[in-house]
């Protein structure tokens, strides 16, 4: 079967979808290629925080002299998170799928003073770029959330930031790119190649997807390559994670969170269907889906130093994904300056896809359009690995 398109992505993750719709909704025809359960999006694996005060904040040394890339991680996440709710009521209606947005806030907890003295760097950090961030004490934190430790001395508040359920999110993701004017072929894609005036994505089944323009868009995995176009920096950081039941309505042994807690050596998610999502490992160099229990039972006792009432919550599911890691933890968006005209990527979200996806959506979409837009993504262009 041959199928042709304006713009084909390949990989329906939230990366690629989201700029599918984006570009679908511009009028543009796109079909998305993606390989569904044979390689398993790294989006259904993620908690769905979207946490710019953390991820970015802490972590990949952003606080550092001369770190543009950093700064510019920074903006460009603070903006998505505003992008967030417009987004969000968006794509519900478009799809009719509730998505669970919620912006109730994250607080980063600390259990000793050195902790507690990184969270306040951080937070003078994120208040100079103008974050409404606050430093609260123990007491404070744990009339925001009763089922903290008391061992717990202060918090870091980010009421602004939030998450969203994202197994919800990609089906809302692909219902509305089919009902806009895309289509989702599942397939896994084999080869391309530059043809006339476009290109051909080769499928594994033997079929054939012709377009004007090509979007890599991946993930972790990687992809084949169009001739003459060096292959981008992206290596798979993979990441287990559990989720608990917690019990229906109030319960003095329930941990009762309502909004994400991020402690030492784990980050605990609510859910509304119930479920406590809590991640996450990093390993460098394995691309296996296996979950380790050990790596299991650790993930839920860092959780119960931070919210004791965890520790006995019944355990329903253990997973792994694989994120789409870079060299200097910042997304790879543009079209690479090597090889033909009309191919972009759309890659190497890392740790921070899910709450990235409605401004690179949006970045990348004026790029391909020859739109003004609001975003600089030249920080992000793939040149800067050349
Ligand atoms: C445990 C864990 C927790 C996380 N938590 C968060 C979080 O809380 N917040 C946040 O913002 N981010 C989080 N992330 C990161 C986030 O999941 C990723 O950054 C994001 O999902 C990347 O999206 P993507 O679309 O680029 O890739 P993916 O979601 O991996 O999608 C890529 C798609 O491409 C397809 N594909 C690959 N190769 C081919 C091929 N040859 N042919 C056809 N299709 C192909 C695959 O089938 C897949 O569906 C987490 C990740 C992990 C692993």
């Amino acid at each position: 079967m041959t199928a042709g398109f304006d713009i084909a992505v390949i990989g329906g993750g939230v990366i690629g979808l989201s700029l599918a719709r984006e570009l679908a909704r511009e009028g543009a025809r796109v079909g998305v290629i993606d390989a569904g359960t044979e390689i398993p999006p790294a989006t259904r694996a993620a908690a769905g925080m979207l946490a710019p005060s953390f991820e970015i904040a802490h972590g990949e040394s952003v606080q550092g002299p001369d770190n543009r890339i950093g700064e510019a991680l920074y903006a460009f996440s603070a903006a998505s998170l505003e992008l967030w709710p417009g987004f969000a009521a968006a794509l519900q209606e478009e799809s009719g799928v509730a998505i669970d947005l919620r912006h109730d806030g994250i607080l980063g907890v600390a259990l000793d003073e050195e902790r507690a003295g990184a969270l306040g760097r951080d937070a003078a950090f994120l208040r100079a770029r103008g974050a409404a961030v606050e430093i609260i004490d123990g007491d404070e934190a744990r009339r925001l959330e009763p089922g903290l430790s008391p061992d717990i001395v202060s918090a870091l508040h980010a009421p602004r930031d939030g998450q969203v359920d994202p197994r919800r999110l990609l089906s809302a993701l692909r219902l509305s790119v089919e009902r806009v004017a895309g289509a989702v072929i599942p397939a896994r894609v084999v080869g391309c190649v530059a043809a006339g005036a476009g290109f051909v994505a080769r499928l594994a089944d033997g079929g054939r997807v012709e377009a004007a323009r090509l979007v890599l868009a991946g993930g972790a995995s990687r992809l084949p390559m169009v001739a003459g176009v060096p292959a981008p920096p992206v290596r798979p950081v993979k990441g287990e994670a559990i989720a608990l039941a917690t019990p229906a309505g109030a319960s003095p042994d329930a941990p009762g969170l309502r909004r994400v807690v991020r402690a030492p050596g784990a980050y605990l998610c609510p859910k509304s269907d119930g479920r406590l999502v809590i991640g996450a490992t990093e390993i460098e160099g394995r691309a296996d889906l296996t979950v380790d229990k050990a790596a299991a039972a650790a993930l839920r006792a860092a959780g119960a130093r931070a919210a004791p009432g965890v520790a006995g919550l019944p355990l329903v599911e253990r997973w792994a994904g694989l994120r789409p890691g870079t060299p200097d933890a910042a997304p790879i968006l543009g079209a690479p300056r090597q090889g033909p005209g009309g191919l972009y990527f759309a890659l190497g979200h890392y740790r921070n896809g899910v709450l990235l996806a409605p401004a690179s959506a949006r970045a990348l979409a004026d790029d391909m359009l020859g739109r003004d837009g609001p975003f600089d993504v030249a920080p992000f262009h793939p040149a800067r690995f050349a």
